[in-house]
């Protein structure tokens, strides 16, 4: 049941091969016999599962159900999920149980969907490996001496192992699709505003966005148009119908335009990914597309833009972290601001901290306008490269990370590494576009991605694109040994 697509699942509870509680106490038993060796969930549901489960088999008995009734998922641990702890990977949200849903959560529970379980992640989504996680490192399927990739390493990690069909997954830089390439999966990060924010615990409000982890673009296509649509709650989001996006999937792709930026394929980018995505390319244009070398001029400024920005925002957000509201509390002070200053330094890991600081320091009196402002203006010239590009072209595509995934420990000591390792994915958040990875190859046994990139709302295309792809190849249906 575990190496079943969702669509696949749904025609198997519908036939009554299985019944959704058959299928969510699978998925518990994979988990308890393999989660030990990945650390990818931080809390397991385990008899909310059965009655979301039972409630959903009552449903298809009544001829009710949707598309997604009775499918399990992993929620990424960012997201509120009423009565069940949401600690976002920190010590600080460690005892903190929400009081309400998310709208995404609150939208796939009414369409049936059995959540399994909150994944392991990056302490607020901080991070490219899963390793500044309050709750340990997640490891990878792959190799478990290997990182799977951040921040939403515990939902790739999951899906990736057969320890649930699909999972959510949030994006501020790439957390979505770097993770899915080291781990063969798909990912797809939408427009800014098409998922509402309502409930996501914020990193960096104006580049979070949250998207989808599954093993194809059909998977994610039907849990996208799940989640996406106008919120109230969230003055983000955008008031635009969602597309259906399951229905643009198997439309042909001749004719569509692919353009490669130059600066993706120049120096940093290990051959072996860079071959796995050339022939990616190839075989797109076996389906039809028309391929062109394009420049996003812009593009080597994109991580040190993100990397005043993100922070900036970051610092603002977790200034209510105060230790008086909710949170993590110090014990024994004496002032208030001692409960301030031991609240955030017990409850805030390493990571958030400098975060915190260079935002505080980007924004502080004096220097706002040499870094924060100039950062703005950066941004806007990443997102004018982006609407230039779209003069003549239907998709950007690229490799999704510079190599394969690397070593736990590798990077732990030396941030500005580890921050490069989102240097092809943050352009599309700061631009605020959408994108997606998807599987196209191995070196050495590892996974490599490529990265599809689309004109705002195009997620429909890019799931198209990706589909298609999927139907010609096979890497996606490929399983880490010892997890199949
Ligand atoms: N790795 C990037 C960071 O650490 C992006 C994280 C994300 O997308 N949440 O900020």
């Amino acid at each position: 049941m575990h190496t079943l697509s969702i669509k696949a699942l749904a025609v198997g509870l519908r036939s009554k091969k299985f019944s959704a509680r058959e299928l969510a106490a699978h998925f518990l038993k994979r988990i308890e016999a393999h989660d030990g060796k990945l650390n990818s969930y931080v809390t397991v549901c385990a008899d909310s599962a059965l009655k979301e489960a039972d409630a959903a088999d009552a449903r298809l008995a009544r001829g009710e159900g949707e598309p997604l009734t009775g499918i399990p998922l992993a929620h990424k641990d960012i997201f509120c999920t009423q009565g069940v702890k949401t600690a976002c990977g920190s010590r600080m949200l460690d005892k903190f149980v929400a009081p309400y849903d998310a709208t995404i959560v609150a939208r796939l529970k009414r369409a049936g969907m059995v959540m399994r379980g909150k994944a392991n992640m990056d302490e607020f989504a901080m991070g490219s490996s899963n390793e500044t996680s309050w709750y340990g490192p997640v490891k990878n399927p792959w190799d478990p001496t290997r990182v799977p990739g951040g921040s939403s390493g515990g939902s790739v990690a999951a899906v990736a192992a057969g320890l649930a069909p699909v999972a959510t997954g949030t994006d501020t830089g790439g957390s979505i699709r770097q993770p899915a390439a080291l781990t063969n999966l798909t990912g797809i990060k939408p427009t800014y505003g098409r998922v509402s924010r309502y409930g996501m615990i914020a990193f960096a409000s104006s580049l979070d966005q949250a998207g989808v982890l599954g093993r194809s673009a059909e998977d994610c296509a039907s849990v996208l148009e799940a989640m996406a649509g106008f919120d109230p709650m969230d003055s983000t989001s955008v008031d635009r119908p969602v597309d259906n996006y399951a229905a643009a999937l198997d439309k042909p792709i001749e004719g569509l335009r692919i353009g490669l930026p130059k600066e993706y394929f120049a120096e940093g980018l290990a051959p072996g990914a860079r071959d796995c995505v050339m022939n990616a390319v190839k075989k797109l244009q076996e389906l039809g597309a028309t391929v062109q070398e394009i420049s996003l001029p812009n593009s080597p400024l994109s991580v040190p833009t993100y990397y005043v920005v993100a922070p900036a925002e970051a610092s603002s957000n977790l200034a209510r972290f105060d230790g008086v509201r909710y949170g993590h509390r110090a014990e024994g002070v004496k002032t208030l601001e001692e409960l301030y200053k031991r609240s955030r330094g017990e409850g805030f890991g390493a990571e958030v901290q400098r975060r915190i600081m260079i935002g505080t320091y980007v924004l502080s009196h004096g220097y706002y306008d040499a870094y924060y402002l100039k950062a703005q203006k950066v941004r806007r010239l990443i997102y004018d490269d982006f609407k230039r590009a779209f003069q003549s072209v239907d998709l950007v595509l690229g490799p999704t990370a510079t190599d394969v995934a690397f070593k736990l420990g590798a990077k732990t000591d030396d941030p500005v590494a580890m921050y490069l390792n989102d240097i092809y994915t943050i352009a599309a958040n700061l631009a605020g576009i959408p994108a997606m990875s998807l599987p196209c190859g191995f070196v050495d046994g590892l996974p490599v991605g490529m990265q599809l990139m689309g004109n705002y709302f195009d997620e429909s295309r890019l799931l198209n694109v990706a589909h298609r792809y999927q139907q010609a190849t096979d890497w996606h249906t490929k399983l880490p040994k010892g997890f199949e």
